[in-house]
């Protein structure tokens, strides 16, 4: 008999392994933050002798979904930015002053209620945008929540205006992220510091540089945004006169430890790029839908698909923090847009939710999926709810019927971190009512008008 610490019994596996097995009647054994047995309830349960037992013939378990880029610290203006405005207005007169108006508090606040948001919906490692600016109070304030991510500094150096000394902006950046990874190195804890830069035109190539050679000499991973619309092709073919993902090639920066975010004005030679060089992708459809980049009409993702390119999904900004309705968009968008019900089906979107984003973090070998040897990071889907009855075909219903609202328990690491619909490493309440406080202290002191189509009394 194998001493478990936790056995869940008789639920529906999506393993998401090698094989892609889906296992009903199942079992997953757990031993302190490891997953230790994997199979049918009739081989694995006899086995084990477990201080808890779960009966899980009401649940799909999944592996724990990986967001590939969230901004941890805007979820305080969730609702208040307008959606009707032109990209550079939402971003220059809305989006950076309201950001950079939060106190280092309101930003901690901020950023746990992205980790309750995620861990709630079965969300159970994150990769940061690279945008906290209150990083070390950011950093504390999450890190006793129990969730795995990889956050970065604001991270911008280029000089636009022409009293800016370009070579302290850029040695200050690079300073400033060498001072993070040694703070919060990646060594095995749950978060730790990644050097994640802002991307578009705001980075030069000296830093470009050193931040992938931090990144390679850590063995750690570096993100950045690129291409959302055509400002950022327009701006580097004017002032480089090559495309974004030429100029980091030439560079030398692209490879399977970069994740290059949005990338929906590419062209065919830079998906070929991306190909080659094994960088990573991460879409995020519902700031494309709403930020109207053309994603559908312009994006190249199934052609970077078809190439090999590893893509993986991110919730980015303040609005929803559910991966699992990423995975929904994802799965329609193409289909769509080229009227081919081929593209992306609900098991290539799980596939970007798990193992692709584990890839891409540089985590294949340890989360992903559900395997003997793997993080117990598991997601139990509650199936004793309308959207989940009946059920036929738990990757097609996860992707196409469910979203996160049916996440019943979740564990990141071996500890159970949501249990019943309530997360176990935050007070709710208490951090909602703080939320509320906090984001209406950010708004009055913007100056910003609440804008509303209809009267509000
Ligand atoms: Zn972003």
């Amino acid at each position: 008999m194998m001493q478990v610490d936790t056995l869940i019994a008789g639920a529906t596996l999506v393993t998401m392994d090698a094989q892609r097995r889906v296992i009903t009647d199942g079992a997953i054994a757990m031993t302190g933050d490891r997953i230790v047995a994997v199979g049918k309830r009739s081989e694995i349960e006899p086995q084990c002798a477990a201080r808890e037992r779960i009966d899980g013939r009401r649940f799909v378990a999944t592996p724990g979904f990986i967001n590939g880029h969230v901004h941890l610290t805007e979820t305080l203006l969730k609702g208040f930015i307008p959606e009707h405005l032109p990209f550079d207005e939402g971003l220059h007169r809305w989006v950076i002053p309201l950001y950079q108006g939060h106190t280092p508090s309101e930003q901690a606040i901020a950023a746990r209620l992205a980790v309750l948001s995620m861990l709630r919906t079965g969300t159970t490692t994150f990769l940061e945008a690279g945008t906290l600016i209150a990083f070390d109070a950011v950093a504390e304030a999450i890190s006793d929540t129990g969730m795995r991510g990889r956050i970065g500094r604001w991270t911008m150096d280029r000089a636009f205006a022409p009293d800016q000394d370009q070579s302290a902006l850029t040695d200050a950046a690079i300073a400033a992220l060498e001072r993070d990874l040694s703070a919060h190195p990646d060594d095995g804890r749950l978060i730790a510091a990644w050097p994640l830069l802002v991307g578009h035109n705001t980075n030069t190539g000296e830093l470009w540089r050193a931040a992938s050679a931090l990144a390679r000499d850590k063995g750690v991973g570096i993100a950045a945004h690129m291409a959302p619309a055509q400002d950022d092709p327009d701006w580097y073919l004017a002032s480089t006169g090559k495309r974004p993902v030429e100029w980091l090639a030439d560079l030398g920066v692209l490879g399977p430890h970069l994740s290059l975010v949005h990338m929906v004005h590419v062209d065919d030679a830079e998906v070929a790029l991306l190909a080659q060089s094994g960088t990573n992708v991460v879409h995020c459809p519902a700031a494309a839908l709403k930020g109207g980049y053309g994603a559908g009409p312009r994006g190249l993702f199934p052609e970077m698909a078809d190439a090999g390119v590893n893509l993986l999904l991110g919730t980015d900004g303040a609005d929803t923090h559910d991966l699992m309705r990423a995975a929904t968009t994802i799965a329609g968008l193409f289909k769509d847009a080229r009227r081919d019900t081929a593209l992306f089906p609900a098991e290539a979107a799980l596939e970007m939710l798990t193992v692709n984003a584990a890839r891409a973090m540089g985590l294949l070998d340890s989360i992903g999926s559900i395997e003997p040897g793997k993080k117990a990071d598991i997601v139990l889907h509650d199936t004793d709810r309308p959207e989940w009855r009946p059920l036929h075909h738990p990757a097609a219903q996860l992707v196409w019927s469910a979203d996160g609202r049916g996440v019943h328990s979740v564990w990141v690491d071996g500890r159970r971190v949501v249990d019943d619909y309530r997360c176990t490493t935050i007070e709710e309440d208490r951090l909602l009512a703080e939320a509320q406080v906090s984001a209406e202290a950010v708004v009055a002191r913007s100056g910003l008008p609440r804008l509303s189509a209809w009267p509000v009394s």
